[in-house]
């Protein structure tokens, strides 16, 4: 008789994960779980490893000790093939990322239609539906130039959810915006969270972390200070560490 999990299974699980450039140790012994339709905000100082912990999940970077699963594989094992992993993960940079010499709508149809073998119509009419979502169908035309920092961002993300991907990651995906373009990514990421996405993100917006995620996580000097729901973090975080963070940044 097979064993029943006591608990759904994480879409992601994180154990004991270490991670040096040369004799600089970036990410020591990190342990996160992510369940299904659960949004986990990454906060800390520039340089405290939040990147390089969203790299090492997306297999941009190797882990040096410790392991991830997606889904209950082991995406760390040296024998997977990394672009199949990738295919399940959308990701979002801090930099749109856009391909410049694609049209929007060829942005958004590109990993379906190479990765996943959709055909060109079905790709396109989901990319079609994807841009109505976002509120730039009429945009599918244009050249990533000719749109705004967040019309463009918004297209990443559209690009990062087209292949339905079990795993959504974004790195500081509003940091580079002029502020006044910042809210219309982020209520697109909360309308994400309404439809169901499991989110890891870094960001620097403390206001839109307590807001839209479940859970917050505070990284410094290469590990985890503290964790616990928006509300236990940003008014009573227990650890010095934090309240000094959360100072500086609030
Ligand atoms: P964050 O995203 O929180 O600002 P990063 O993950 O980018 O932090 O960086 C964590 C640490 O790792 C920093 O000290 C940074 O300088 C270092 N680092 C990041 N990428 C590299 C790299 N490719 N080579 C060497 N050091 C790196
Ligand atoms: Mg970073």
């Amino acid at each position: 008789m097979s064993e029943q999990p006591a608990t759904p299974k994480p879409v992601l699980r994180v154990t004991g994960v270490q991670k040096w450039f040369d004799d600089t140790a970036v990410l020591q012994g990190i342990d996160i779980e992510v369940a299904e339709h659960e949004v986990v905000a990454l906060i800390g100082a520039s340089g405290s490893g939040k990147s390089t912990l969203l790299k090492t999940i997306n297999l941009l970077e190797r882990v040096d000790d410790g392991q991830i699963f997606l889904q209950g594989d082991d995406i760390t094992d040296p024998r997977v093939n990394a672009d199949r992993v990738r295919a399940r993960i959308g990701v979002v940079f801090q930099h749109y990322n856009l391909f410049p010499h694609l049209s929007v709508l060829h942005n958004i149809t590109l990993a379906s239609r190479n990765v996943f073998g959709i055909g060109k119509a079905e790709a396109e009419s989901r990319a079609r539906e994807l841009l109505r979502r976002i509120g730039l169908e009429e945009k599918a035309g244009e050249y990533p130039d000719r749109l705004s920092g967040g019309q463009q961002q918004r297209v990443a993300i559209a690009r990062a959810i087209a292949t339905e991907p079990e795993l959504l990651l974004l790195d500081e995906i509003t940091s580079a915006l002029d502020p006044q373009l910042v809210g219309e990514v982020l209520d697109l990421v909360g309308e994400l969270k309404q439809a169901g996405s499991t989110m890891v993100m870094a960001t620097h917006e403390m206001s839109f972390a307590r807001r839209v995620a479940d859970r917050v996580i505070f990284l410094s000097q290469c590990r985890i200070v503290e964790a616990g729901p928006p509300e236990q973090i940003f008014d009573d975080p227990q650890q010095a560490e934090t309240q000094a963070f959360l100072s500086r940044v609030q």
